[in-house]
């Protein structure tokens, strides 16, 4: 039998994609908590509106998704969100108290922006007229800099960083986190010359594969096909442009469809089992779950690294401490709900740099990429991150947090009033 720990989106889907491994044999999901879902978690409040505590968009290009969206028969309440749409095109950034739209067409390319009072083609002469410079790795600032100009590291990437992990680009490793941008230059010399050979490269690999493809039988060819098929929902998803989508009635539906089907096939999901201790023998692997020892022949894990850490300590010091050494930050969410539209454009949202020295990471505008009623504003502030202590080390209060979130979103958005509904939360990344 085989343990999996975690009922997140990363567990459930390990179950799921396991079940199609006749060698794995019977599985057990151990769940801390009392729900499924981890992060991905949607609140509905008293009048139906959805606060999304985690994740609420994914990417269209995420094509793996798409097809487990499909066999998981939620397609009816996929909202695409196609690249023509304000939330798929505009995105902000607040710098010296003004909103800057991030240059979103051809003609904002070669002319000026107001955020770095300079072209984007400036930009890419720079990259161009830049010597390669050969580095194992380095901060993602100071890559970003030698490249492109300061302002871009300060203005653009550090905000973009804060939006996707709350993270400080003094401290995040450009190999890591930007590995292709990374390696075009190592291999390439300029981060621009890099990405255009390696479009051309996959190009002509492509063009191969087609090649050998129509050299192979009609028999082989079917078997292939029937496997590689794209879903219905990629299909249309790139007919149609999709750029990005979420799920109408809340992103938890796609861990909740997920846990449904595996249980109808057999998977034991166990809530409130926290795992507190794994010890590898020679012929099973011990858990010790709930203060009981289990025995399993194989465990998969899906903990975050912190808490794998604390299972492991004790029969594997080393690997425990390197678990625990990779760092995480704490982000605080907080949803809000204004009665009317009381945006002030059509976006993504808006991010802010961390220059600017506020407690705020960004504002999401729910409402614009996924309307749920007319009559309201729902937005999601994500503050802290990399410098959660620095603002909310001595108060992290859900009063003081929710304060907080109110008035940025009041200055930032040049909203007058309180909101309607509120919810706040903090989470570590
Ligand atoms: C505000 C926010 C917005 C985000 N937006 C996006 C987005 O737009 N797109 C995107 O792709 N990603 C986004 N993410 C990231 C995404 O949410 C996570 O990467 C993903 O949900 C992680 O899932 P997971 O299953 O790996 O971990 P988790 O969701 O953390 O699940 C781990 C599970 O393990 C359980 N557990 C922990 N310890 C034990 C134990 N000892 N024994 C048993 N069970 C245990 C926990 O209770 C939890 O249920 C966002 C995250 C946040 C916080």
């Amino acid at each position: 039998m085989t343990a999996i720990l975690g009922a997140g989106i990363s567990g459930l889907s390990a179950g799921y994609y396991a079940l199609e491994n006749p060698k794995i044999g019977p599985l057990v999901i151990l769940e801390a908590s009392n729900r499924v879902g981890g992060w991905i978690h949607s609140i509905k409040q008293p009048d139906g509106t959805i606060f999304e505590k985690g994740p609420r968009i994914i990417r269209a290009n995420s094509y793996n998704v798409l097809d487990l969206i499909e066999q998981l028969k939620l397609t009816a309440k996929v909202i695409p969100i196609q690249s023509n749409h304000p939330a798929a095109k505009n995105r902000y950034i607040y710098a010296d108290n003004v909103l800057h739209c991030l240059p979103n067409s051809l003609k904002n390319m070669v002319t000026k922006n107001t955020l770095l009072n300079r072209s984007i083609s400036s930009i890419i002469w720079n990259d161009l007229n830049t010597k390669k410079v050969s580095k194992d790795d380095e901060s993602i600032h100071s890559f970003i800099e030698r490249r492109f100009g300061k302002d871009v590291s300060e203005k653009v990437v550090a905000p973009i960083l804060c939006g996707i992990c709350g993270g400080d680009i003094h401290k995040l490793s450009a190999k890591s986190v930007m590995t292709s941008l990374f390696e075009a230059e190592q291999n390439y010399g300029s981060v621009l010359k890099g990405l255009l050979q390696q479009k051309l490269l996959n190009a002509l690999n492509k063009k191969n594969e087609k090649e050998i493809k129509s050299r192979i039988s009609d028999d082989t060819k079917s078997t292939v096909k029937s496997k590689n098929m794209p879903s219905h929902l990629v299909k249309r998803a790139k007919h149609e442009s999709w750029r990005i989508w979420g799920l109408q009635g809340g992103f938890e539906q796609l861990p909740q469809a997920l846990t449904k089907n595996i249980t109808k096939r057999g998977v034991n999901i166990k809530m409130k089992h926290n795992c507190e201790q794994l010890i590898f023998n020679k012929d099973n692997v011990e858990l010790i779950v709930n203060g009981k020892t289990e025995k399993y022949s194989r465990v998969i894990s899906s903990l975050p690294a912190k808490n794998l850490a604390n299972l492991v300590k004790e029969q594997h010091p080393e690997l425990s401490k390197e678990l625990s050494s990779i760092p995480t930050v704490t982000i605080a969410v907080v949803n809000l709900q204004f009665s009317g539209n009381v945006l002030p454009v059509n976006a993504f949202g808006v991010l802010i740099p961390p220059k600017e020295e506020i407690p705020i990471l960004g504002i999401i505008f729910d409402s614009c990429a996924l309307p749920q009623n007319s009559k309201m504003t729902v937005l999601t502030v994500m503050m802290g991150g990399a410098w959660f202590e620095k603002y909310f080390g001595d108060c992290s209060s859900q009063e003081h947090l929710r304060r907080i979130a109110i008035k940025y979103v009041n200055e930032i958005l040049c909203i007058n009033g309180d909101p309607k509904g509120c919810v706040a939360l903090h989470t570590m990344l």
